[in-house]
């Protein structure tokens, strides 16, 4: 099966050209795939064509279920890949746009002590078609308006996929395909330093966010496998060199994590590494999940004292917004309930 999201509009008009058909039936089919359109929706194009489709073109990925917040005007969508494989996505309507968080793989193998999307580890890497076809599928999906920014902070490690997670982001910035702006795109990384320095390579305008969670290298590695790899050290080198090749600044991530990560000596020693370092620190109260119920999320008192110090050391932080709260919207929830057995009904409280 020919997985022809992931292809641009010149590899799609050869391929057509491969199947006989006069190359302009590839810019035809190309239009109608990126508009999320399905093979019998494509009138302009000759039934026989339709057929072949039918046969030769992988099925994208399309939306299986999906849940509104009833609290603010989250969804959360579960997508079944062609083969069967089910991911999940999270749209959040802000003022300033509408924001989709991509999946890069089912599942994720970097092990992190309070993630669901890593509790049975990576089954397998999302192609670039398939990340492009989330936000295809959402387009279509919302009718009026269209997915604006995306976040790389659904289940999967980018970095762990380079190579699909780079061909995703020149497909979906191309101006004959979907034509968004890389400005409006962050990519997330537990700290993979090699694709770290790669990446800040490439040339794209991405905001680079880091997956931080811990001040010092000893609390790092009781909750991140990929801290015995890498030191906070070698991920800060790292972050230098991204912003000294792109001008841009780094988003470290902390998820704050009771009796763990949040006491004021801990803002300080976090804000010590960050000092002199063009970035910005966001704050993630932990998300409990069930099957990690040691980890504790903060009280709001710890939180607003652990910000208030790191503002003090003149650190540009925010506690992130939590939205979809109702509807299971962080990191791995909506799928692993589905794919319990027990399936309960999800309902917006
Ligand atoms: N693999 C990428 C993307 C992961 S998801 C990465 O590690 O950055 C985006 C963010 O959510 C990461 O910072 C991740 O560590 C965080 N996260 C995962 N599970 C969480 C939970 N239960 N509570 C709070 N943050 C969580």
């Amino acid at each position: 099966m020919t997985d022809l999201l992931s292809m641009s509009r010149e590899e799609i008009c050869a391929w057509i050209k491969d199947l006989g058909y006069p190359a302009f039936r590839g810019q035809q089919i190309h239009a109608w795939l990126i508009r999320g359109a399905d093979i019998d929706e494509m009138t302009n194009i000759p039934l026989k064509l339709r057929e072949e489709l039918h046969a030769l073109m992988q099925p994208p990925p399309r939306i299986d279920m999906c849940v509104k917040s009833q609290l603010d005007d989250t969804e959360k969508f579960l997508y079944r890949l062609y083969d069967g494989n089910l991911i999940e996505g999270v749209l959040m309507r802000y003022k300033h746009g509408n924001t989709l968080c991509l999946s890069t793989q089912v599942g994720c193998r970097m092990g992190c002590a309070f993630c669901a999307s890593t509790l049975e580890g990576c089954v397998r890497s999302l192609s670039a078609g398939e990340m492009l076809g989330q936000i295809v599928a959402v387009n279509r999906h919302m009718g009026e308006g269209r997915v604006n920014n995306v976040v790389l902070m659904g289940s999967g490690e980018p970095f762990d996929n380079y190579d699909n997670v780079m061909r995703f982001l020149r497909l979906m910035s191309s101006e004959d395909g979907l034509n968004m702006s890389l400005r409006g795109v962050s990519l997330s990384t537990c700290g993979l330093v090699p694709q770290m320095l790669r990446f800040a390579d490439e040339g794209l305008p991405v905001t680079l966010s880091v997956s931080l969670h811990a001040p010092n290298d000893e609390i790092r590695r009781k909750i991140m496998r990929v801290a015995q790899r890498y030191t906070i050290d070698e991920v800060m080198a790292a972050a230098r060199h991204y912003v000294s090749r792109t001008g841009r600044r780094v988003i470290f991530e902390y998820a704050m994590i009771g009796d763990l990560n949040c006491e004021p000596r801990h803002a300080d020693e976090l804000a010590s590494r960050l000092r002199h370092l063009q970035c910005h620190v966001n704050l993630i109260p932990l998300n409990e999940i069930k099957e990690k119920d040691a980890l504790k999320a903060p009280t709001p008192a710890q939180v607003q004292r652990f910000m208030t110090q790191l503002e003090r050391r003149n650190i540009s932080v925010t506690r992130r917004r939590e939205m979809g709260d109702d509807i299971q919207g962080a990191c791995g929830q909506l799928r692993r309930h589905v794919l319990s057995e027990k399936t309960e009904p999800i309902t917006p409280s």
